[in-house]
């Protein structure tokens, strides 16, 4: 049995940077290059042309595109970190792209070893989880779950003000040390 408090830690926009690489490949085949401050409170799909829509929706189904993800600054170090404290679960949707289960599960075993597989969940819904704590961009996810909500900054979620933010791994950790003695 465990005894460390469990901390359930989404993938896309929370450990990798999923929403810049939709700007880049964006950038690639549109020629018009945006970044995450132009599109506060909005997704990419809200301020393009209508036309390129479908475009920019296959992205998530392209081979290659959740493998060659970049992740976020401070995630793989923080989490490492926050292993001596919780029992760390990466917690993913994963059924809507079918490609993305084995390019995420790649993923974690190039850059996160220590997350092994009986800590990888790949899922759609998100509030069964019996987690103390839950970090991620949707707040969608967070609106039947049970435990303590974490969001973490997104330019889609800037003007959500139900749940704690936080713009970065160093305030995951301020607010954690809050909650938790770490
Ligand atoms: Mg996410």
């Amino acid at each position: 049995m465990h005894n460390k408090p469990i901390l359930a830690v989404d993938m896309d926009d929370v450990i990798t940077d999923t929403f810049q690489q939709s700007l880049d490949w964006y950038a690639r085949d549109f020629g018009k290059k945006y970044n995450k401050q132009d599109l506060q409170g909005n997704y990419l799909a809200d301020v393009i042309p209508s036309e390129h829509r479908e475009k920019i929706q296959q992205y998530f189904f392209t081979k290659g595109f959740f493998r060659e993800l970049k992740p976020i600054p401070g995630a793989i170090e923080t989490l490492s970190m926050l292993q001596d404290s919780f029992e760390v679960f990466v917690v993913t949707a994963a059924q809507q792209f079918p490609q993305c289960l084995t390019e995420k599960n790649e993923w974690l075993d190039e850059y996160m070893p220590f997350i092994d597989w009986r800590y990888r969940v790949f899922c759609g819904h998100k509030y069964f989880l019996n987690a103390k704590y839950l970090i991620d961009d949707h707040a969608y996810n967070f609106e039947k779950y049970i435990g303590h909500p974490i969001l973490f900054t997104a330019p889609h979620n800037t003007k959500e003000d139900r749940y704690t933010r936080a713009d970065n791994w160093d305030d995951v950790v301020n607010i954690l040390k809050i909650k938790q003695p770490i």
